[in-house]
């Protein structure tokens, strides 16, 4: 027997790179599905005031509305010298509907003048995940380290990908493949510890189911 696991996203791209973490786990059979199998669910606000506010607000609403094992995640990036800026509103840091492009513009304007140990960074994830019937409640956070370039460079990814300056590879996120940026990106290394408390957590869980 299977559990299902809701992603409490309708992004397939994210729902995907789920899966490859945790379907399949040793002995664990987690069916992943997503928000597309629930398009009546009305929009939860994203109006916490932490990565982790606002994913265990998804993830706890979800698995409310549907009883299923819910994940739900919240990322964006860091900037040290700005006191973790844009954090919470990297989605709209210049504006409600600010273009990426505009984002890092703004950002490199505030950034300008610094000299690049100054320019610290990192991308951060949080992932949220909720068990309506026990209660339990896993969260996990991952991070990646890096320099806020100057310039815009690369054509991959998203986000502020072309401005994220990855010192052991000489090259923005936007100039990596995408399959080397989820190897090391914020949300691999949350799936990463995930998978570790999902094994150590549910492992129990489902050898009674079987
Ligand atoms: P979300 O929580 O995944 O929707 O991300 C919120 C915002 O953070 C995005 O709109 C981006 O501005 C920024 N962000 C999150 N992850 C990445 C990434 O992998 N690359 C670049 N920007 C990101």
């Amino acid at each position: 027997m299977s559990r299902k696991l809701l992603v409490a996203s309708a992004n397939r791209g994210k729902i995907r790179e789920i899966k490859t973490y945790l379907e399949n786990l040793n002995g664990i059979r987690l069916e992943i599905i997503g928000l597309d199998e629930f398009p009546a669910l009305p929009e939860v606000e994203e109006d916490g005031d932490s990565f982790q506010a606002n994913a265990l607000k998804k993830a706890r609403a979800r698995a409310e509305q549907t009883g299923l094992l819910t994940l739900a995640d919240d990322s964006g990036l860091s900037v040290e010298y700005l006191g973790g800026e844009p954090g919470i509103y990297s989605a709209r840091y210049a504006g409600e509907d600010a273009t990426d492009e505009e984002n890092n513009q703004k950002l490199m304007e505030k950034l300008k003048d610094l000299p690049e140990e100054k320019r610290k960074a990192a991308f951060i994830c949080v992932m949220a995940l909720v068990d309506p019937h026990s209660g339990e409640e896993i969260v996990v956070e991952g991070r990646c380290d890096g320099l806020i370039q100057l310039f815009p460079a690369g054509e991959n990814g998203f986000g502020y990908d072309p401005i994220f300056y990855l010192p052991d590879f000489g090259k923005t996120m936007a100039e990596l493949p995408l399959e080397t940026k989820n190897q090391i990106s914020h949300r691999a290394a949350a799936l990463q510890k995930l998978k570790s408390e999902v094994i150590k957590r549910f492992g129990q869980i489902n050898d009674e189911d079987d």
